[in-house]
């Protein structure tokens, strides 16, 4: 039987949620899609972290080109359909594309508002709904000035807190009383604009503005009260309006928006509105989790199955800028009828307030701690009575009952429809029937099936909670604490900090995020040398004093205190020379053992302190430099022989062995990290349970990464296969850097891939061609100021006060 003709009229989050639910039921589609916007499908909501520089564009697609292809999607980029003809069921596009439709769904979104105001064509007016603007708000804050932002709702605070951290001073002008007045109360309106007064952004609230000045671009905007205050930018950010205008032309019931019945059907039986651009019950919706229900029903329509259709449900409000923790749902509006409980804890800068109405919940305002917004929300959904547990209500769910349980009684303690994903409207029951039913086991596969956390992340924690508790001792839940005792930051929010603060010094860092320590400590100095390192290169000097003896020393210190030394043998290749050399030291400075290591390398094993300056001297003499044996960084690249020597070998895996070691070496990661290239899939040098492996086949290269052999072992994961050495080594380029820029301090390879999920890395190394070579030639960057062989410097003097004898010793496990 022919497939049916699918027309989609934009695509945005609704419909892109609304395919895979569509795909997941049936393929009785032909598949073609309009869209005003020149790319792909990515995450809106994710904006504001690009704005603020804290992930990129590759970071935020949802549904890349391979996709598209996969589904056999005709996908019309940057064509905006300009009418429907509903009697000959085509639709036709600005330029001159048209698509005839058996079902047609109208996603267009919506527009922002823009206020009438003299002025608002200036250059330097922008409004904030999609990445040409963010791109726009990105290039213009890198000339700095002043940023006005006209409202002080979600959008707009997302927007100030963006361009603040780009560097620009920001004002936010709001015509209301308080800020998220629709969201928050006034007391939480209050913490909210002195937390952002505390960043540096000026608020200024009942401020209606007149004009935007300027010639041909925006100096400046006007107050009705005549206030001036000077910009160079401009962000409108005062509401959206449904785009119903083509809906309208073509005759279909328009109210606000595309009118519809609860499965999303228009006036036209065979025409949907989904998205912001519909009303239906009399709503319009401008956050995520309904429009995805929304999605649910057209999809579930669509493919002939039974849906209850579309159901109103109160939909929590966060702000996502880093640092601010806000969480309000229901309504919260006085009267009458209601009762409120509230608490406030002025120093910790904690409020919380619960609306009753017959002791009922039915809004709850959070800032500061808000834990437990899920189970008010839960709460609130539910309808039951709070009369029994009113004098501890206030407290959170920890405290029902007396005393304060831990966080998994908490999480065991929801109900089946708890929302746990608040962007992608998934419940408790949907987790855990899915990592049941199809035996997930890491956050990854969570994500990849249900969609958990997979959007904003702020419910990771409760995810990973959720699969502790369903999954029992085999899955070890994350602590969501802070990176050390020194700080409540975690890694994640140090990383992202960094670079968004453009913080370049340890004693910047711990100025800027708080540090509760002078110092810091021996778990948190080591991370933020790696960090800075890593994110500044060329720019931060490293901190030898943050870092293990080992890596002070440039050597491993064995039980006994003396030292081991493994000089760098690339591809583990080595001469007569060298061997010679190597055993003239060991004569020389009586070193009791001589042992090749596991990575192909030779180790001089019991070196006293004091004469590692002179071994390395004759080592480096002997054109030796360190193999670096000690560092969370490049390691070995151990080889087969491959081609040059073995019947089997299909590719010189020593040649590229070499080469890659040559590219590789000095760069600092996150752990350890060790590579094999083995010239054959019988893996003589063990690539298959490395860090990052190579697997020379007849066709080119397989790339393969994640593997340990340590305390933990695992096989490592198919990254990609490619034809050429210059491909392979590109992609190992990209990939490190990738890790590096992304990983935890002592978090290795796999550990890093289970947390970002190895499709997303497979996605962006291998599909995104210019994700991959823009972190390659990041990485290439970096490596100028990294390949400087350490020996040569301690030989020339650097740092001599670290041999004297007696020195202090910390111990660190030898790896
Ligand atoms: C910066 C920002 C932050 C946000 N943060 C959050 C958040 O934290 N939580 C949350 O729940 N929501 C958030 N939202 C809102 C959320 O992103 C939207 O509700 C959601 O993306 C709307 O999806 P949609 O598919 O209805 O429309 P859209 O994603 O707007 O897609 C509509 C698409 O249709 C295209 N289009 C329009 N007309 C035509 C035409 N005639 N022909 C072809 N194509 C057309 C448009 O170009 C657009 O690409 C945020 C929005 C923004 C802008
Ligand atoms: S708010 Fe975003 S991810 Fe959350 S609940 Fe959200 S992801 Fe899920
Ligand atoms: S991996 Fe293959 S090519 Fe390499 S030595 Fe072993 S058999 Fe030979």
């Amino acid at each position: 039987m022919s497939k049916q003709r699918l027309v989609i009229i934009g695509n945005g989050m609704a419909p892109g949620r609304m395919l895979e639910n569509l795909f997941g039921l049936t393929d009785a589609y032909d598949v073609t899609i309009f869209n005003a916007e020149p790319r792909v499908n990515y995450d809106r909501i994710m904006l504001s972290p690009v704005l603020s520089g804290e992930k990129s564009y590759a970071d935020i697609i949802i549904h890349d080109e391979a996709w598209y292809s996969a589904h056999g999607i005709t996908l019309y980029k940057g064509e905006k359909v300009v009418s429907i003809d509903r009697d000959a069921r085509t639709v036709t596009s600005d330029r001159g594309a048209s698509a005839a439709y058996d079902k047609l769904v109208i996603a267009t979104g919506s527009s922002p508002f823009i206020i009438p105001v003299p002025g608002k064509d200036l250059d330097g007016v922008l409004a904030y709904r999609d990445l040409d603007d963010t791109e726009a708000m990105v290039a213009a804050a890198q000339k700095g000035g002043r940023a006005v932002v006209i409202g002080g709702g979600l959008l707009g605070l997302e927007a100030a807190a963006g361009l603040r951290l780009r560097g620009m001073e920001v004002t936010v002008i709001h015509l209301m009383p308080t800020l998220m007045e629709r969201q928050l109360d006034t007391a939480a309106g209050f913490l909210l604009r002195r937390e952002l007064e505390s960043r540096g952004i000026e608020v200024i609230c009942e401020a209606n503005t007149k004009q935007i000045l300027g010639k041909e671009r925006v100096e400046g905007v006007e107050l009705a009260d005549g206030r001036i205050i000077d910009a160079s930018l401009v962000v409108m950010a005062v509401g959206i309006r449904p785009n119903v205008q083509l809906a309208k032309d073509a005759g279909l019931e328009v109210n606000r928006g595309i009118v519809t019945d609860a499965i999303m059907r228009t006036s036209d039986p065979d025409i949907f509105a989904l998205g912001e651009c519909a009303e239906v019950g009399g709503m319009v919706y401008g956050l995520v989790a309904p429009l995805y229900r929304m999605a649910k029903a057209v999809a579930e329509e669509l493919a002939g199955q039974a849906s209850t259709g579309f159901i109103h449900a109160e939909t929590p409000t966060k702000l996502k800028v880093t640092g601010v923790n806000l969480y309000s749902v229901g309504d919260f509006a006085e009267g009458p009828d209601r009762e409120d409980i509230v608490l406030r804890d002025a120093v910790r800068g904690t409020y919380k307030r619960i609306i009753l109405k017959d002791n009922k919940v039915i809004g709850a305002v959070l800032y500061g701690d808000v834990a437990d917004g899920a189970w008010y929300n839960e709460l609130l959904k539910s309808g039951e009575s709070i009369a029994e547990r009113r004098d501890t209500l206030i407290f959170g769910q920890a405290y029902q009952g007396g005393g304060a349980t831990d966080p998994f009684a908490a999480v065991a303690e929801l109900g089946d429809d708890a929302e746990i994903c608040g962007c992608n409207g998934i419940s408790k029951g949907m987790i855990v029937a899915a990592i049941k039913d199809k035996g997930l086991s890491s956050l990854a596969d969570v994500r990849a099936h249900t969609k958990a956390s997979a959007s904003c992340g702020t419910c990771t924690g409760l995810v990973e909670t959720l699969m502790g508790l369903t999954l029992g001792d085999s899955f070890v839940v994350p602590e969501a604490q802070g990176m050390c005792p020194c700080t409540t930051h975690s890694h994640a929010h140090v990383r992202r900090l960094i670079k968004a603060k453009e913080l370049k010094s340890i004693p910047e860092v711990m100025q800027e995020l708080e540090w509760s320590t002078p110092e810091g400590c021996a778990k948190c100095r080591p991370a933020l040398n790696y960090y800075l390192v890593a994110d500044w290169p060329g720019e931060y000097q490293d901190d030898q004093q943050s870092r293990f003896i080992n890596e002070r020393v440039h050597a491993n210190i064995q039980k006994d205190g003396t030292y081991s030394v493994v000089p760098r043998m690339f591809g583990g290749l080595t001469t007569p020379d060298e061997l010679r050399a190597i055993a003239d030291v060991a004569d020389k400075f009586n070193i009791p053992t001589v042992k090749v290591t596991g990575g192909q390398r030779i180790d001089l094993l019991g070196v006293k302190k004091e004469d590692l300056i002179p071994v390395w001297a004759d080592l480096n003499k002997a054109g030796m430099i360190s193999g670096a044996a000690y560092a969370k960084g490049l390691r070995t690249v151990k080889t087969c022989v491959g081609t040059e020597w073995c019947r089997f070998g299909t590719q010189d895996s020593t040649g590229l062995g070499v080469k890659l070691e040559k590219f590789l070496w000095g760069s600092w990661s996150p752990a350890k990290l060790k590579l094999a290239v083995t010239g054959c899939p019988r893996n003589c040098a063990e690539a298959t349970c490395k860090d990052i492996g190579v697997i020379c086949v007849d066709s080119g290269f397989e790339v393969v990464y994640g593997g340990a052999a340590g305390l933990h072992i695992q096989g490592t994961t198919p990254l990609g296969k490619v034809a050429t050495e210059e491909e392979c080594i590109e992609v190992i380029g990209a990939l490190t850097q990738m890790y590096r820029e992304q990983g935890f301090y002592l978090e290795r390879i796999y550990k890093w891939a289970d947390r970002v999920g190895y499709d997303h890395i497979r996605e962006v190394i291998m599909t995104d061609l210019e994700a991959r070579r823009a972190y390659y030639d990041r990485f290439v960057y970096s490596q100028q100021f990294a390949q400087v062989d350490p020996w040569a410097e301690f030989v020339e003097g650097k740092d001599a006060h670290e041999f004297a004898p007696l020195a202090n010793i910390q111990l660190e496990a030898a790896e």
